[in-house]
């Protein structure tokens, strides 16, 4: 059948949803610690159309240059990954309400995919708001976090923590938002780093082992902590352990369980200090915060790459750079990294040459801008 095109579909509803950065707190979500997210301006947007046989859905993405149809009551997964952030969210949906109805979704994207900006969950949380929007399902912004991180879980296979759901979700303009992903609790944070601002490297790098990595890292923690319980059992999570008690537990882990614990505890540490860095416009210390978070997921956490530290490690030689770290689950990516505004042309041209020289890559750069989180930016008759 006709999969709809940009000439024919006039939509009923059109939804943004961007992508974020991560100032700091990596692989933290999970362990039910803390993070440091904003959603940025680059966004995937959905255009929608009800469509008048009620149980088929049709989506077209304008990036893959595909689409596919479903049944809206035979929600399965697919051969095809992209297809299952977006059943997985209509599988998720179907689980809380039987509202959802026939509907054309015509997908464009100006955020990159798998460079560590989650493209993955504005996917899952554009779709989950505008179905909400267009069929009045009356779930609240903490519901469609929820189903769009459990559409990744049970439909992709990443078991990814909440953090990036939530930052698209609950985006503000010109701010930051310390998560606590034990209570959900959070606060807003205006990012106040003029003369200094965020820029990203797009390593152009996505190796293959990110998403069982990334997995691995996570029973890892939860292999660690059990070894911790047993001396500690006030530990719930990661989150309660402190540098003194998993010291006293050294003698009982693995070197390899051990740094990757360590690597959890110290990063929450460190987001809570650059929330303090940023409240105190200590912005050379919320740079060295940069650094240190990138020892750590390198050393400690083994989640960084030749080139990411390519990256980082040459930051240091050029003038106006506070600090730089990778962002998101690794191995490829992008890097974040605080440049005076003066200084930061002449920093983009010199390490694009030297990355080019050394990997035959050519970087891409843009700055990261704070903005808002999902929302209707068209409605037919409105
Ligand atoms: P990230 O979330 O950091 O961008 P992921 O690997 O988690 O990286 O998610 C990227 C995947 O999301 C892509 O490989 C693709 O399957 C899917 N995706 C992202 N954007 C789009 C899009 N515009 N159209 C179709 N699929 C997309
Ligand atoms: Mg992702």
């Amino acid at each position: 059948m006709a999969l709809p095109t940009p000439e024919t579909f006039i939509p009923d509803l059109t939804v943004s949803a961007p992508g974020r950065i991560n100032l700091i707190g990596e692989h933290t979500d999970y362990n039910m610690g803390y993070v440091l997210p904003a959603a940025v301006d680059k966004t995937i947007v959905f255009r929608f159309r009800r469509r008048p046989d009620v149980f088929r859905a049709s989506f077209y993405s304008q990036m893959n240059q595909k689409g596919f149809t479903v049944s809206l009551d035979a929600i399965s997964r697919s051969a095809q990954s992209w297809e299952n952030y977006l059943l997985g969210v209509l599988a998720e949906l179907s689980k809380r309400t039987d509202r959802v109805q026939g509907f054309d979704c015509e997908i464009e994207s100006s955020l990159p995919a798998g460079s560590g900006l989650s493209s993955s969950a504005a996917l899952e949380c554009g779709l989950a708001f505008g179905l909400n929007e267009l069929f009045g399902l009356g779930l609240t912004p903490w519901d469609l976090i929820a189903l769009s991180r459990d559409a990744e879980h049970h439909f992709v296979g990443m078991q990814c923590g909440i953090m990036d759901q939530f930052a698209s979700v609950m985006g503000r303009e010109g701010h930051a938002m310390l998560l606590d992903c034990r209570s959900l609790e959070y606060s807003y944070h205006p990012l106040k780093l003029h003369p200094y601002k965020l820029v990203l490297l797009n390593s152009h790098v996505s190796h293959s082992l990110a998403d069982s990595e990334y997995n691995l890292r996570r029973a890892q923690c939860e292999e660690g902590l059990s070894i911790i319980r047993q001396r500690f059992p006030v530990a719930g999570t990661l989150r309660e352990v402190s540098p003194e008690m998993l010291l006293a537990c050294q003698g009982s882990l693995s070197t390899v369980l051990y740094n990757r614990c360590a690597y959890v505890v110290s990063e929450n540490e460190r987001v809570l200090a650059a929330v303090d860095a940023l409240e105190q416009g200590d912005l050379q210390r919320l740079g060295a915060l940069f650094y240190s978070s990138h020892e750590g997921l390198r050393k400690q956490y083994e989640v960084s790459c030749p080139e990411l530290d390519f990256l980082v490690d040459y930051t240091k030689k050029i003038p106006g750079v506070l600090g730089s770290r990778m962002m998101g689950g690794g191995f490829g990516g992008c890097t974040l990294n605080l440049v005076h505004e003066k200084d930061a042309e002449g920093f983009v041209g010199e390490i694009t040459t030297a990355y080019q020289q050394q990997f035959g890559l050519q970087l891409t750069s843009f700055e990261g801008v704070p903005s808002s989180g999902v929302a209707v930016v068209g409605k037919k008759d409105a």
